[in-house]
C-alpha cells in the first residue's frame, strides 16, 4: 500500500494515490492525516506510481515522469511559438488580436503531459499546480517586469463544480517564481461556455467569442502613461489554436490593455497548424 488512495476528507475524485486536501481546506486535522501518512506510508508519484524517494516525499510527480515531458523549442514563429510553418505566416496566431504579442507554451501535450493536466483539473489536485510552475517557470523566461499576471477564469457553473480554477493556481505558483504580481480580477467570464475538447478550430473560436469582459483597468494600463503600463500576462493550463487566450486578450485590449503576452504550460500538437 501506498499514500496514493482516494483522498481522505475529499468529495472530488483523485486518481489512485495519496490523499490530498481540497484546495481550500488546509485544516488541521488533513495535516496531520497528512503528517501520519508521510510517515507510514511510501509516496508514489501520481503519473507512472513508482515510489517517490523520500527525500522528494512532498512531489506529486518524479524526476523520471518531468524528463519524459518534452520542452517547446524553437525554431517557432517569434509571436505564438508554433513550429515555424513550411511555407508562408504562422496561421494560428494570424487573427489574434494585436495587442496578443507574445504566447509561449512549456512542453507539448502529450500523454505523459496530458495525464498531469488532467489531474490537475479534473481530479482535485490544485497542489500540481505548484510542480507545473516550477517546469513553466524553468523553460519560459518570466516576464519583463512590469508586468501583472491574469489567469483564465472560468464559467461560474464550472468553478462550483471544480472548486477551484486551475489557471489561477497555475498563475499563482507562477506569480510566486517570477516574483510578479497577479490579478485575477482584471478578467471575467461573461458567460459558461462548453467545453472546447471535441470542437472544431472554427467552431472553438466562436464558443469563446464574447465569452470575457475585461476589468476596469488601472490608469496605468492606458496609452501615453507614465510610468508605463505594465504588460498583462495571460495564464491557462492548455493551448490548442490559442482561441481562449485571443478572445480573453481582445476583451483586454477593448479595455484599453496595450501589451499582452500569455503563458501555458501545456501545447496541444495539431498537425494542420504546423
Ligand atoms: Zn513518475
Ligand atoms: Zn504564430
Amino acid at each position: 500500500m501506498s499514500r496514493f488512495r482516494k483522498g481522505a476528507g475529499s468529495t472530488e475524485q483523485h486518481p489512485p494515490g495519496r490523499a490530498v486536501a481540497p484546495a481550500s481546506q488546509g485544516t488541521a486535522p488533513c495535516s496531520l492525516l497528512r503528517s501520519l501518512e508521510r510517515l507510514l506510508l511510501p509516496a508514489e508519484c501520481l503519473l507512472c506510481r513508482g515510489l517517490l524517494p523520500s527525500a522528494h516525499a512532498d512531489r506529486l510527480v518524479c524526476d523520471v515522469c518531468r524528463h519524459r515531458w518534452r520542452a517547446v523549442r524553437p525554431p517557432w514563429c517569434p509571436r505564438c511559438s508554433q513550429p515555424e510553418p513550411l511555407f508562408g505566416r504562422c496561421r494560428l496566431c494570424a487573427s489574434w488580436p494585436g495587442a496578443l504579442v507574445r504566447v509561449r507554451s512549456a512542453v507539448w501535450l502529450d500523454d505523459a503531459a496530458r495525464t498531469a493536466v488532467h489531474a490537475l483539473k479534473y481530479d482535485g489536485l490544485p497542489r500540481l499546480a505548484d510542480e507545473l510552475a516550477a517546469v513553466t517557470a524553468r523553460l519560459v523566461p518570466g516576464p519583463e517586469s512590469p508586468a501583472v499576471l491574469v489567469p483564465i477564469p472560468l464559467g461560474p457553473r464550472r468553478l462550483r463544480a471544480r472548486g477551484y480554477n486551475q489557471s489561477e493556481r497555475l498563475a499563482a505558483a507562477l506569480a510566486r517564481r517570477w516574483h510578479r504580481p497577479l490579478d485575477a480580477t482584471l478578467l471575467a467570464r461573461t458567460r459558461d461556455t462548453a467545453s472546447q475538447t471535441a470542437l472544431t478550430p472554427a467552431a472553438r473560436v466562436a464558443n469563446v467569442a464574447g465569452a470575457f469582459r475585461a476589468g476596469p483597468l488601472t490608469p496605468g494600463h492606458g496609452p501615453g502613461v507614465n510610468p508605463p503600463a505594465p504588460r498583462l500576462v495571460l495564464v491557462d493550463d492548455v493551448l490548442t489554436t490559442g482561441a481562449t487566450l485571443a478572445e480573453a486578450a481582445r476583451a483586454l485590449e477593448q479595455g484599453g490593455a496595450r501589451v499582452i503576452e500569455a503563458v501555458t504550460f501545456g501545447r496541444a500538437i495539431i498537425p494542420d497548424f504546423s
